[in-house]
């Protein structure tokens, strides 16, 4: 309780203090812009002079609803009190339900006009952020068969759209997915759930966490997930009742967003499917006739070289013959492997059939080529393939063309002439490099 005997000094403790309550001893000095501005902070109880009635007419006006009238007593004045604050509590508990109705009135009017799901769902974080004061509101989608959960919608930044949870580093998060019912952590320091993760958690300045599950069917697809920081309090009963509300009404579009993820991902893996070669896992020649045709013309427009290395293991009959054709397809993969990890980054490397490989090198002159084809043949000469428990060396012929040619007009061109150059080192006793 502080007492002020000018008008000047209740403003001025005002500026930095908020009462629950004001009693205002209303004489004629008192203005409007004054009374208005206490009314602001908190509920007002005049107290007339001398002159009441004309104090009492004048406070009605100014919207003074509460007065205490002489003489009173100290009964009067404390009930006057309580009755205030009961009134206060009440009007902000309105205006509370009355924010979270207008909140769920906005997400729902989305639902109902959005088929991004992840707008959605960003849209309700963001909303339950703007009514609770939490330091962290997340949708997170749980995978079943995962020990990992994924937030797919964070109020802090709407870009965001996967970030991979640990689920052993949030137990609440955990122990939702496991009773199917919302968790509630009302003070991370002592709640024995916390007790694993609170060396953690506390330098994070966390203090309540809820975690609500959202169904789709009678499965958990996901969880709202909502901390508050140390200054504040924790959820009341309304705010819980809000973001329940929230969280059954974010299912649907918590499953799409999962249905949406699930088919991107899909035609990632097929499109991959489509452009590899099934045994070693290099692109096939499908992928290699489209890059070769497009490196080709980008090499012709600039003016730059473009070359072409066709690689055939020597005598690789041999090797199935002596190992089986099994060991063969090992042999095949572990080189594929090998020739991956040691070109450049650059170069387009692929199957092109049996045992045999295609290089191609932009931006790559005749010199340069010829140098790599050197250094290839000679680390694959030196590599000891695990495949292959003898000590059997794998050698490897290779045919060089580059473009500018004179017998080199397309892209074909290129391929046919590495296939001559290649034919010649066989027949001249293998293991060799020859240029077109
Ligand atoms: P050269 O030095 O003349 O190239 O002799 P080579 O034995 O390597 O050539 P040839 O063309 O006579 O035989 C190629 C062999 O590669 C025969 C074939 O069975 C084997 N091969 C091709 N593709 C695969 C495969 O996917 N897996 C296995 N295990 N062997 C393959
Ligand atoms: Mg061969
Ligand atoms: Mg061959």
């Amino acid at each position: 309780m502080h007492g002020f005997r000018t008008i000047e000094k209740s403003i001025e403790y005002t500026k930095t203090a908020t009462p629950d309550v004001i009693l205002l001893r209303l004489t004629d000095a008192l203005k409007k812009k004054h009374v208005h501005s206490f009314q602001k902070i908190g509920p007002v109880i005049g107290i007339p002079g001398k002159d009441s009635n004309n104090a009492i007419k004048k406070a009605f006006r100014l919207g003074i609803e509460e007065l205490i009238v002489q003489p009173y007593t100290p009964l009067e004045i404390k009930l006057k009190i309580e009755y205030c604050l009961q009134k206060k509590q009440y009007i902000d508990r309105l205006k509370k339900e009355k924010q979270h109705l207008n909140a769920l009135l906005e997400i729902t009017s989305l639902i109902s006009s959005s088929l991004n799901s992840h707008e959605i769902l960003h849209f309700m974080v963001k909303k339950i952020a703007e009514v609770i004061p939490v330091v962290r509101c997340s949708m997170i989608r749980i995978e079943h068969e995962q020990n990992f959960a994924y937030v797919i919608a964070t109020y802090e930044n709407p870009r965001i759209k996967t970030i991979t949870l640990d689920l052993d580093k949030y137990p609440e998060i955990k122990e939702t997915i496991i009773t199917k019912s919302p968790v509630i952590v009302n003070d991370v320091n002592t709640d024995p759930l916390m007790a694993e993760v609170r060396e953690t958690i506390i330098p994070l300045g966390i203090k309540s966490i809820i975690v609500l599950p959202v169904f789709f069917k009678d499965t958990v697809i996901g969880t709202l997930f909502l901390r508050t920081s140390r200054r504040e309090k924790s959820f009341t009963d309304e705010e819980i009742m809000f973001c329940r509300t929230v969280a059954n009404t974010s299912a649907n579009a918590l499953y799409n967003a999962f249905l949406y993820e699930k088919s991107e991902n899909e035609k990632v893996r097929l499109g991959k499917l489509a452009i590899t070669d099934f045994l070693t896992g290099l692109y096939n020649t499908r992928y290699l006739y489209h890059r070769l045709e497009e490196e080709f013309n980008r090499a012709h427009r600039y003016s730059t070289p473009i070359s072409c290395l066709m690689m055939d293991i020597d005598l690789f009959k041999r090797i199935n013959d002596a190992y089986g054709h099994k060991t063969g397809d090992r042999v095949l993969k572990e080189f594929a492997h090998f020739l991956k990890i040691n070109v450049r980054k650059t170069d387009i490397l692929a199957r092109y059939g049996g045992e045999e490989f295609i290089i191609l090198l932009p931006n790559t002159s005749h010199d340069g080529a010829l140098t790599e084809a050197e250094r290839l043949s000679l680390c694959i000469k030196r590599h000891k393939f695990k495949s292959l428990k003898s000590k059997r060396v794998i050698t490897v012929s290779i045919g060089i063309t580059t473009s500018p040619h004179k017998d080199i007009s397309s892209s074909d061109d290129l391929i046919t002439c590495a296939d001559t150059a290649l034919f010649k080192a066989k027949n001249t006793g293998r293991s060799k490099v020859i240029v077109y």
